[in-house]
């Protein structure tokens, strides 16, 4: 096991467990187990239901093994919810009461060694969730055209100085760490700019490779066909973004739904929970009902 001492608090977990909990016999997803917070208060607010729990990072879900080791009726799968349509049907589920999403990266990718995905340490340029996946953070930065880095990096980071930061990343290559990505972005940017910025000038930028490496906006959007085809009528569907990207693609799918009809949301977290977990500072709950 990697080195990690942290442990990541669920966001919103009243609020969630309120909308998401109809039917306490149900069969409930939760597409994003992570260490397994969100999965254990569902399991511990209605232990007569089923619960079936999936991430695609095979480590973070030995944490969420030992953690939901109590629970009988708690399956954990290392796959990703784009495929639940297939996997429920090997397991004979036709319909389920609730599924759950809470999207983002998970405080042990962030925080466990050599994961990649933080510019505060210099690690190898890594940022796969499935770790099982070929394609790295390091392909895409060292492999990609001029062209198609900058329009990521616009459109999944929305970073004004794309074009800058893609020209710089390709006269830099071989880029292989973190820090080194770092340099090459402080580089790019225009010394005003960077005094300007109140986030880390280097945050755009990693959130659009992270996005491309794992494809999250394209699963979002797989994510929401499978809750319309799966949920029973009056089923619900919870999701948690972190950002207005993923926000804005539930907010226009449940929006433009037939089948769906969303029930509450945005919901945020109050001053009290991120002043207790800073992580939730930017979390939005959507919560949809299947009609
Ligand atoms: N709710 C969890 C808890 O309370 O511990 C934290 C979830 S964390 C914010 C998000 C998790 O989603 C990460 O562990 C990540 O690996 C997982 N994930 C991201 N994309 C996924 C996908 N397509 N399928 C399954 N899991 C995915």
């Amino acid at each position: 096991m990697r080195k990690y001492n942290d442990k990541h608090i669920p966001v919103l977990p009243q609020e969630v467990i309120s909308y998401l909990i109809w039917n306490d016999n149900g069969i409930y997803v939760d597409c994003t187990v992570g260490e397994g917070g969100h999965t254990a208060l569902i399991a511990n607010k209605c232990p007569n239901s089923r619960i079936i729990g999936f991430d695609v990072d095979f480590e973070v879900l030995e944490l969420a093994r030992q953690r939901l080791e109590g629970f009988g009726n708690v399956t954990l799968i290392k796959a990703s919810y784009v495929d639940l349509p297939l996997i429920l049907k090997t397991m004979e589920i036709e319909r389920v009461s609730g599924i759950l999403a809470d999207l983002g990266i998970s405080t042990y990718q962030l925080k466990a060694e050599d994961r990649g995905f933080t510019f505060n340490r210099d690690e190898p340029l890594d940022m796969r969730m499935d770790l099982e996946q070929t394609t790295s953070a390091h392909d895409i930065v060292n492999s990609y055209s001029e062209k198609k880095l900058a329009d990521i990096i616009f459109r999944y980071g929305e970073e004004r100085f794309s074009r800058r930061i893609a020209k710089s990343i390709v006269n830099n290559r071989p880029i292989n760490t973190t820090r080194e990505l770092v340099e090459v972005i402080q580089k790019a940017l225009p010394p005003a700019e960077l005094r300007k910025r109140r986030r880390h000038f280097a945050t755009k930028t990693f959130q659009a490779i992270r996005i491309e490496v794992n494809k999250e906006l394209k699963n979002i959007e797989q994510l929401l066909k499978n809750a319309e085809e799966l949920l029973e009528i009056g089923g619900r569907l919870a999701i948690i973004s972190f950002h207005s990207l993923e926000d804005r693609i539930v907010k226009h799918f449940i929006k433009n739904s037939k089948f769906l009809k969303q029930i509450a949301g945005p919901i945020k977290p109050s001053e009290d929970e991120i002043k207790s977990n800073p992580r939730a500072r930017s979390a939005k709950l959507r919560v949809a009902e299947r009609i």
